[in-house]
């Protein structure tokens, strides 16, 4: 049992969301974007929920000049009805920067980063809490709990706190200190597992459910993907409607990869962007790199890899929930998948941190890694432009760094 209000009896047309229903991306089932929804519940799918939107030309690329420089300024596209419900800590809107000084190991290829690490709580995972903990104000939640491998517990400790919210968070015992006090200070229970993610995950649902919580673990409620993909539209925006070749992504539970192919979806139908699609690269820990296995096995499913700690806490994801979409991505764009060992992850982090004056998180600076290995194989093409996504703000890790 949920604890939820009834929805809002008078729909306020002030944000104009063009949200009309979520919708199963497995079988196709529909649901309400005006109660509280989890995973597709037709017999045995269990898929994540998609939301959809009326995208009819409605609004136009050019309506957002002038706009806040926040996730925000795309809130037609967002699932939150009354803007008075919206909670905000400024997240979004983040700077493409080009590898300037390591371009000439990039040679004739134009790399970039869009840079994550300004968001509030240092990481990405604001993008997505933001958008589900404000759509759980507009439903009337009062208590939200989470799995987490760090960041998405800070970001819902932050964000839940702003919104006059209680939040749970469960957090493998590995994860550095400073993830845990994070947590604390900003006034969420803080419940730490000898384990993964996958063990906080079944700990966390058994409570939610025993004590009617609302949960929002990754994929199984259908809005931190919404916020998410407001990635996909700044890269579009920000390369002036034209996507790049290549994106590369520090895959965990996969939701980043997920939102920024939805958001291409939806520019395309409103007739923002042309077909031209990037391709996707999921980039994993060697520790933890199911995608990167089941892809280049051809299994549209992942097998759960779990091999222990990981410096990129936030790639310690033994089985993601939407492992066949983010396969299906991987497949559809042409894309790719491998994994870096940690210390690659760290090495690849100083040669940013030295060269770039970025200090990124190692997660992020798998990709660079990645990049490297992707141009040594001739995977990567002279002209191509290639943006490396760095989700996190290497000073939340510096525990782990020497
Ligand atoms: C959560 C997290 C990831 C993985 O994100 P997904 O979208 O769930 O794949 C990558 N990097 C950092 C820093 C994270 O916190
Ligand atoms: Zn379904």
């Amino acid at each position: 049992m949920l604890t939820v209000a009834t929805p809002h009896p008078t729909v306020i047309p002030e944000t104009g969301s063009l949200i009309t229903h979520l919708r199963c991306p497995e079988c196709g089932k529909t649901y309400v974007a005006t109660a509280v929804q989890t995973v597709c519940n037709n017999g045995t799918c269990n898929s994540s929920l998609f939301a959809e939107y009326k995208l009819d030309g409605t609004i136009s690329k050019e309506m957002l000049t002038g706009r806040p420089a926040n996730m925000w300024r795309y809130r037609e596209l967002m699932p939150v009805i009354d803007t008075g419900n919206i909670v905000t800590l400024g997240e979004g809107f983040t700077p493409i920067l080009p590898l300037q000084n390591l371009q000439h190991i990039a040679g004739d290829i134009n790399v970039f980063i869009k840079d994550e690490a300004g968001n509030p709580t240092g990481s990405f995972k604001a993008r997505g809490i933001g958008a589900a903990v404000s759509k759980a104000k507009e439903l009337g939640i009062d208590t939200i709990v989470t799995p987490t491998a760090g960041n998405a517990g800070g970001a819902l400790a932050a964000y839940a706190a702003k919104a006059g919210i209680k939040a749970i968070v469960y957090m493998p015992k590995l994860t550095p200190k400073l993830f845990k006090d994070e947590c604390r200070l900003y006034g969420a229970t803080l419940v730490e597992i000898d384990g993964s993610i996958s063990d906080c995950g079944k700990l966390a649902n058994e409570e939610a459910l025993q004590n009617g919580w609302f949960q929002v673990s990754t994929l199984k409620e259908p809005y931190r993907l919404e916020g998410k993909k407001t990635m996909g539209y700044e890269i579009a925006e920000q390369f002036n409607w034209q996507l790049p070749d290549v994106v590369l992504y520090p895959t965990g539970g996969g939701t980043g990869l997920l939102g920024i192919w939805k958001a291409f979806d939806e520019m395309e139908r409103m007739g923002w962007i042309d077909s031209h699609r990037p391709r996707m690269v999921a980039v994993q820990s060697d520790s933890c790199n199911g995608i990167v296995k089941a892809f280049h096995r051809e299994h549209s499913v992942s097998e759960f890899t779990d091999g222990g700690f990981t410096i990129a806490n936030g790639l310690r994801v033994p089985k993601p929930y939407a492992d066949k979409l983010i396969l299906k991505v991987l497949r559809e764009s042409q894309g790719n998948a491998l994994s870096v060992s940690d210390a690659d992850m760290e090495a690849a982090l100083k040669e940013i941190a030295r060269n770039e004056g970025m200090l990124i998180a190692p997660e992020g600076a798998a990709l660079w890694h990645a990049f490297k290995q992707l141009k040594a194989s001739n995977w990567l093409h002279d002209g191509e432009t290639v943006l490396l996504l760095n989700t996190g703000s290497g000073y939340k890790y510096l525990e782990n760094l020497s």
